[in-house]
């Protein structure tokens, strides 16, 4: 197994080197549009993140059917499995929910809505209104989709169809799952031929995942420079004026993950995991920077996979079902966004929502993240359906669109985080539960 060849284990390296192309990156995005260097950014560096990312997008649908299929056919005892199925269930969606009651919280309590000037919600509803299509136009397919033609979708029609589309990575992680139960059922030995496939398939992805983390520091760089030329495109004075407006919406997005950070997830690590939570964080900085510069949780993937497992020690056989079901389906980044969003669309456009607009809130932002693939904008789009649910404008995502780039980024970081705090959790009751039954013997 060659898994994490140069990943994590340069891991404190690398984290240094896609930090410094971080920061380059913004530099250079901040200086080229004054020196006239935009467009020659735009034709020459952008494409440069366009083919990290490509690289990485290339890897994710056979690693996550790899990783989920060996990880389940890796544990000898069913009922376990079944046991780390429902744990892993469980802290996702409890995890997800405590997320959405913080974002909700905070944004009732600052009320970000208030804050913004009549003139610039005119303004900023009628510059976006292109791009979200006002006259109702705005995905209609999403709005007309009841959560029983949801759960239709995830059946993929056909096998090949599934594991062609990086943003139907649900289908993929239920086509795994079925793979997975069949080869479980089958005799080992009759199964073995395809299992060892998957390893091998799984080692030669996991070499690519070291060539391509060689690149990294050079594609986190063009595409930091590649999204500060784009905002700065509108014009410097705009982009100020914007973010001004928009400021008290950005912070209570950030204020409420930053809470989600150091009280949920610093709780349930300390309570459960025992470890230092620091630590934790540290040694997993390069997904979350990874996670940071490409908003994709899918291209981030064989990162925070290697994070965790040579960084925190978790065993592949629990990584590898926790990570890709994670990455699929528990984005609390997005969750905060999609509950501060909600709520501030809803106060500038002057409507009070009621406790039981709020509870639907809660309900439909976990399906929704359950719904959003791991890939850039998904959760703008599923804010449509959150939106629709408790009858608030969707036109009024207008607002908000200008920061959505930025915001992408953000939560995409907390999503990576959330996958691995959760693999961590998963892992230590695992071994407690492996130490009762041990001591029961
Ligand atoms: N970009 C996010 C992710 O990949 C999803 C989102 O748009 O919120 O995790």
């Amino acid at each position: 197994m060659v898994w994490g060849v140069g990943v994590s284990q340069k891991g404190s390296v690398l984290h240094w080197k896609i930090l410094i192309g971080l920061l380059c990156g913004v530099l250079w995005g901040l200086i080229a549009p004054s020196v006239g260097l935009d467009a020659w950014t735009t034709h020459w560096i952008s494409p440069i993140g366009d083919l990290f990312v490509r690289f990485l997008k290339l890897i994710a649908i056979p690693l996550v059917m790899t990783s989920l299929v060996l990880g389940m056919t890796s544990v000898d005892d069913r009922s376990q499995l079944a046991g780390m199925g429902f744990r892993t269930a469980g802290f996702y969606l409890l995890t997800t929910a405590l997320a959405i009651l913080v974002g909700l919280a905070v944004a009732s309590w600052v009320q970000p809505g208030t804050a913004l000037p009549a003139d610039l919600r005119e303004e900023l509803s009628t510059r976006y209104e292109i791009q979200t299509g006002m006259d109702g136009a705005v995905d209609s397919n999403l709005e007309n989709r009841s959560w029983m033609q949801f759960i239709a979708d995830l059946v993929p029609e056909n096998m090949m169809s599934a594991l062609g589309a990086n943003d139907q990575m649900l289908q993929v992680v239920l086509l795994a799952l079925l793979f997975g139960l069949g080869l479980l059922q089958l005799p080992t030995a009759t199964v073995r031929p395809v299992t060892d496939l998957f390893k091998a398939v799984q080692d030669v992805l996991t070499l690519f995942v070291s060539w391509i983390m060689q690149i990294a520091p050079y594609g986190v760089f063009a595409l930091m420079a590649h999204v500060l030329v784009e905002i700065s495109g509108d014009g410097e004075d705009r982009v100020w004026s914007v973010l001004a407006g928009l400021s008290w919406y950005a912070g209570t997005v950030v204020a409420a993950m930053g809470i989600h950070i150091f009280v949920v997830y610093w709780g349930l690590y300390r309570g459960i995991v025992q470890k230092s939570f620091r630590g934790m964080l540290q040694t997993i900085r390069p997904a979350i920077l990874l996670g940071f510069s490409t908003s994709s949780s899918v291209a981030t993937l064989p990162v925070t996979l290697d994070c965790v497992e040579r960084g925190l020690g978790i065993a592949p056989r629990i990584s590898r079902f926790v990570l890709p079901v994670g990455t699929t389906i528990n984005m609390d980044g997005t969750s905060i966004y999609q509950a501060v969003s909600a709520l501030f669309i809803a106060q500038a456009l002057g409507m009070d929502l009621t406790l039981m607009q709020q509870g639907t809130i809660l309900f439909t932002a976990l399906l929704a993240s359950i719904g959003s693939a791991g890939v850039p904008g998904a959760g703008v789009v599923m804010l449509v359906v959150v939106l629709e649910s408790i009858q608030v404008p969707v036109e009024g995502i207008a607002l908000i669109l200008g920061l959505e780039r930025i915001l992408d980024m953000v939560r995409t970081a907390l999503n990576v985080t959330g996958d691995a705090v959760v693999a961590s959790l998963v892992s230590a009751t695992e071994n407690e539960q492996a130490e009762t039954v041990i001591s029961d013997v």
